[in-house]
Order: C-alpha cells, then structure tokens, then sequence
C-alpha cells in the first residue's frame, strides 16, 4: 500500500503493475482493493473502460466515474492482456485507427469572413487525436474532410498539466474537439475518423 505524507501524494510505492513508482501529484486511480496504479498502466487499459464525468442534480461540477476503479488487481492485469485484442477488434470493425464520437455541438462566431468554431463535445472510443490532424466526418455513410483546430480533454486531474497537451485518447472524453471551416457540417452521433 501507498504511503502518503501530509503534503499530499509524494511517497507512493511501486505500481503493483509495472513496478515503477507512482508518481503523480494528481489523481491517483485506487483499485477496488485499495492498490494504487500508475497512469500509464491505467490509459494503457482505459480504451475498454472509458471514463465519464456525469453532470449530478443541483451540482455544478462534474462528477468523475471511473469503471477502473471498480477492478481488482487482478481483473486490472487481466484486462492489460485483453487490451491488444480487443483494440484489433474495434479497428476491424470500424475500419479506421481512431474514432471519436461527437455527442453534442456548440458554434462560435468569429466575425468577418472567418469560418465560426465548432466545438464539439464527446469522446475517443479508441486511437487518440491531435490538433491539426487531417481526419474525415462520418455521417450516414457520407464523409468530408476535416481539420482539426483544437482539442481540451477534460480528465485534467488524472493527467494535470499533460491534460493540455491537445491530445485526446480511446476510453477519454473530450471537453472540445474544435474545428474552423466553413460549410462543414457536423453534428451529434457523426463519428470522426482518421488513419
Ligand atoms: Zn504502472
């Protein structure tokens, strides 16, 4: 079990995982039997867990639900070898090397002769993105091209500053994947895809 100093979170142990220390002075994922994981060893595995953050009732911020932390040690390991395959099975079904899904958008206009933002929320099912990737709309069965302008994740206390590297990956949901163009059209259920 990981030590903690009143400080905060600077003597973990080992990762039980991988064996190397975890550090991080952001969120730490406790698996259901109280051990301690690294975030490498848990984005290696969040494809098939994809976390969500639920708006509550009455409550302003959102909520963090992770279906990692429900594993135990050893369903985490079994999963780490399951994760290949089952990465395989989804490029095969969809055909792509990564795949976001949109589920809601909001456009900002940027006056004059300037295409507005579309931001977009939703989640990378699996593959990650970066900003200026060349990727493609999907929507039923039409695609257009696309760039994308900008990504914000939202799981900033798992990552803390990494989370503003404007990278999004499989099992994390994005706060924004914005693109700027004119007459593209997108909209909720359209998937984005690249490779
Ligand atoms: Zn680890």
């Amino acid at each position: 079990m990981a030590k903690k100093n009143d400080k905060g979170r600077f003597d973990n142990g080992p990762c039980p995982v991988c064996g190397r220390a975890v550090v991080s002075l952001n969120h730490i994922t406790k698996l259901a039997d109280g051990k301690e994981v690294c975030p490498d060893c848990v984005s290696k595995i969040r494809v098939m867990y994809p976390l969500e953050y639920v708006k509550k009732k009455g409550k302003k911020k959102l909520e963090r639900q992770d279906p990692i932390e429900k594993l135990t040690l050893d369903e985490f390991r079994a999963a780490m070898e399951r994760t290949p395959e089952y990465l395989e099975d989804l490029r095969a079904k969809y055909g792509h090397n990564a795949v976001y899904k949109v589920e809601s958008i909001k456009m900002f206009p940027r006056g004059w002769f300037r295409p507005p933002f579309i931001c977009t929320t939703g989640r990378v099912i699996f593959g990650y993105f970066d900003m200026n990737d060349e990727v493609e709309v999907v929507r039923k069965g039409a695609s257009f091209k696309a760039k994308i302008y900008d990504i914000v994740r939202e799981n900033v206390e798992e990552k803390g500053m990494d989370a503003w590297v404007r990278r999004g990956e499989g099992g994390y949901p994005l706060r924004w994947m914005v693109f700027s163009q004119k007459d593209l059209l997108i909209g909720p259920g359209d998937l984005i895809v690249k490779g």
